[in-house]
């Protein structure tokens, strides 16, 4: 299964809610692979669809056993509150102390169609935290309070910058927007 290049902070496609998946088809299988893949190769603990470009809504992720997808999740529950230094690969490089719920409880179906549940803490917790909101198109940079945030988005700026001056023809406009 080929990689999947993964889009950049400053893709509209990152700042879209994705959609419900109705079929769980081959292609769809498909796709789950090479996100795994992907995911591994970069890598990474987690992968949303939209970040390989695809509007629907699953993710993938290890959180230290082994591969595992969830299509069409949603948080039930979520209790508690941890502080993690949380980074994400559409936004490479950086990283932040983020506060988040420390538990959840994860429900959603598996890659045969059948309904799962996941009571998770801490790191898990974290990753479902977090895919789940890059499917409802929230990056991390909007989970962080004031100061970090404008810190952050001059930093982000910046390389937006430097890609227009090392790249007069505009490809960078993708991710300047
Ligand atoms: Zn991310």
């Amino acid at each position: 299964m080929p990689l999947i290049p993964i889009r950049q902070y400053g893709d509209p496609v990152l700042k879209a809610r994705t959609r419900e998946v109705e079929e769980i088809d081959g292609a769809l299988v498909g796709l789950i692979e090479s996100m795994i893949e992907t995911m591994y190769a970069a890598p990474g603990a987690g992968l949303a669809a939209n970040q390989v470009g695809v509007q629907r809504r699953l993710f993938v992720y290890d959180a230290g056993e082994g591969a595992r997808v969830v299509i069409n999740p949603r948080i039930v529950e979520s209790d508690g509150e941890w502080a993690y230094e949380e980074g994400c690969l559409s936004v490479p490089g950086l990283s932040w102390e983020i506060v988040r719920p420390n538990a959840v409880h994860l429900v959603g179906l598996d890659v045969d169609g059948n309904e799962i549940s996941i009571e998770a803490e801490e790191f898990e917790g974290r990753v479902f935290q977090h895919e789940l909101d890059h499917l409802d198109g929230v990056l991390l940079v909007e989970r962080l309070q004031e100061e970090q945030r404008k810190e952050a988005l001059k930093i982000l700026r910046g390389r937006a910058l430097d890609l227009d001056a090392a790249d007069p023809d505009g490809l960078s406009s993708l991710f300047a927007r």
